[in-house]
């Protein structure tokens, strides 16, 4: 799925509790994205290196330096995920339940990216297996991720409001 929707997936799913938990799952969201592709990207803003044109089609994997697709597997594994959030939980003495953005991310990834770029190593370091799932830029997975996205927010946008009369948080 493309970064933003992650984001802001991470941010409904997890961080509804305030503002600094709904910003701590957005970027948590976003974290497995920001830290391989985003890089990535910053390094060809910069102007460091020329990048692949991405147009409207993804771009041939073999013009993606081999960095990216390191920090790929690292970010994208179930395996690293769980290892740190139970790392977090034995540290904290509680889970940290906006992290479960980055898991979700994760989920959702393994089936939005197909074989043709960049499929989601969920099993790294213990498996090579990846599934074939449906490229999320086509407009099958697109349109209804804008509608489950709109759903979701105005699901938290009516229970927020549903019960004026109730005392509520003043920082949601
Ligand atoms: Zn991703």
């Amino acid at each position: 799925m493309d970064i933003f929707s992650h984001g802001l997936y991470g941010g409904v799913l997890t961080g509804r509790k305030s503002r600094k938990s709904f910003w701590t799952a957005f970027i948590f969201g976003i974290s497995p994205d920001l830290f391989s592709f985003g890089i990535f990207t910053l390094s060809i803003l910069l102007g460091f290196v020329s990048g692949p044109d991405w147009g409207s089609h993804a771009p041939d994997p073999s013009l993606i330096p081999n960095y990216v697709g390191i920090l790929y597997d690292i970010t994208h594994s179930l395996i690293v995920f769980s290892v740190a959030f139970l790392a977090v939980w034995l540290i904290r003495g509680k889970p940290m339940m906006e992290m479960l953005a980055w898991g979700f991310h994760v989920a959702l990834d393994i089936f939005t990216h197909s074989f043709a770029f960049f499929p989601t190593p969920f099993l790294w370091p213990i498996s090579n297996y990846k599934f074939d799932g449906h490229s999320w830029g086509t407009s099958e997975i697109f349109i209804p991720n804008v509608i489950a996205l709109c759903s979701l927010y105005a699901w938290w946008w009516y229970k927020k409001s549903s019960f004026p009369n109730e005392k509520r948080n003043p920082k949601m």
